[in-house]
């Protein structure tokens, strides 16, 4: 049966590095039989342009009605004194509100190849492998009331709430341990249990899951201290499980780990494991429209789709494999260049891993 993907592009760098990764697709139907189709839409300040709201009705309809979504980013200088109700990351939120996408998956691979254009020390990130496992539709980014207010004596005070019921913490550490079951068996539930009522109770919940895991290790771990072990001793943690906004702040943490930003692919993911796929980066308005920004985080987010969603986990690996021969050839955009390597901008990655690929024809 054809699988449908919405393609998303969103503004800025998202618009260039969703071409490189259609190419990819393109590839694999016309050459590897990917039985797939795909329609474009408008999200973020693209659709807000065109159709005056960040997520048009149109957009939502088409996510609703596909198998699976491909996103760039959104957001940009241009849209930032818009109220914050029609600015572009509202397009975002409320895509993964809307489709209940509830599991952000956030692989923080460490690729051999770069382990130079990571900041910290060969020895401390050489063989890095940790996914991080972010709530995505609820906690303080959701939670009400919120909002800016006068009080009595004229001054304003800005307030947002940290909100999360037992279900919803549950589903998160559900998948998790799942995915835990296929990797290192470890779980770390990130939270902040000695200030925060709402994440003494997360600490409850994941105590409680893990009584239906009997082979996964559960530790716990403050989310200050999780900042600090992460740039100290990453290679402890096998699999994270955190809020959504402490999730936001690690799992950036994490990426500049493995040395780049536009490397790491992301997948969030419902129930049902129908799944949106983007890279973890934004839309990068410092570097958008000069062709030099990395797509291989957007193009490994298209072999988590076809792993996570579409269940094709064979051209998965042959994008993997085209990614990691690109890398051994010496290709690197401006963001994971090092002396020695051949400097490419966005549209010549995307070509070499097109051509890679066609090199994997059978
Ligand atoms: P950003 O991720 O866009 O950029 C951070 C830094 O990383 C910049 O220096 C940028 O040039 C670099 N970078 C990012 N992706 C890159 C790539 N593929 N190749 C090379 N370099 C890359 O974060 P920001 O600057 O904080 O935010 C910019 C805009 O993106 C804002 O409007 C923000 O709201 C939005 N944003 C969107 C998403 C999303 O769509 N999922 C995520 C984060 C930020």
């Amino acid at each position: 049966m054809t699988k449908k993907i919405a393609i998303l592009p969103g503004d800025g760098i998202g618009v260039e590095i969703v071409a490189e990764a259609v190419k990819v697709l393109e590839c694999l139907r016309a050459d590897f039989g990917l039985n797939i189709e795909t329609e474009t839409g408008l999200i973020g300040g693209a659709a807000y342009d065109a159709k005056g709201h960040p997520l048009p009705d149109e957009t939502l309809q088409l996510a609703k009605e596909s198998d699976s979504i491909l996103l760039g980013a959104v957001g940009g200088y241009k849209w930032e004194s818009l109220d914050i109700s029609v600015r572009p990351e509202k397009g975002l939120l409320g895509l993964r509100a809307g489709l209940d996408l509830f599991a952000n998956l956030r692989p923080a691979i460490l690729y051999p190849q770069l382990a130079d254009a990571s900041t910290l020390k060969p020895e401390i990130v050489s063989g890095l492998d940790i996914m991080i496992v972010r709530e995505l539709t609820g906690g303080i980014y959701f939670g009400q009331p919120r909002g800016v207010r006068t009080l009595d004596n004229g001054e304003r005070q800005g307030y947002n709430t940290l909100v999360y019921k037992e279900s919803e913490i549950d589903r998160i550490g559900r998948v998790a341990f799942d995915i835990a079951m296929k990797r290192g068996k470890r779980v770390c539930s990130v939270d902040k249990a000695n200030v925060l009522e709402c994440t003494e109770l997360w600490r409850q919940v994941m105590e409680g899951v893990a009584k239906d895991y009997s082979d996964i290790e559960l530790s716990h771990m403050y989310v200050d201290n999780a900042a600090m072990q992460l740039v100290k001793a990453p290679k402890q943690f096998d699999v994270m499980v955190t809020t959504n906004m402490f999730g936001d702040i690690l799992s950036d943490c994490a990426a500049m780990l493995t040395g780049s930003i536009g490397m790491l692919p992301s997948a969030s993911l419902d129930i049902n494991s129908k799944g949106m796929y983007e890279p973890i980066h934004g839309s990068a308005p410092d570097i958008a429209g000069q062709g030099v920004a990395n797509p291989l985080a957007t193009i490994l987010s298209v072999a988590m789709m076809l792993r996570y969603s579409l269940n094709e986990a064979a051209h998965a690996d042959r994008i993997e494999k085209a990614v990691n021969n690109v890398l051994d050839q010496g290709l690197r955009t401006p963001d994971i260049y090092s002396d020695g390597m051949q400097k490419v901008g966005t549209a010549q990655m995307g070509d070499a891993v097109v051509t890679n690929l066609k090199k994997l024809v059978n």
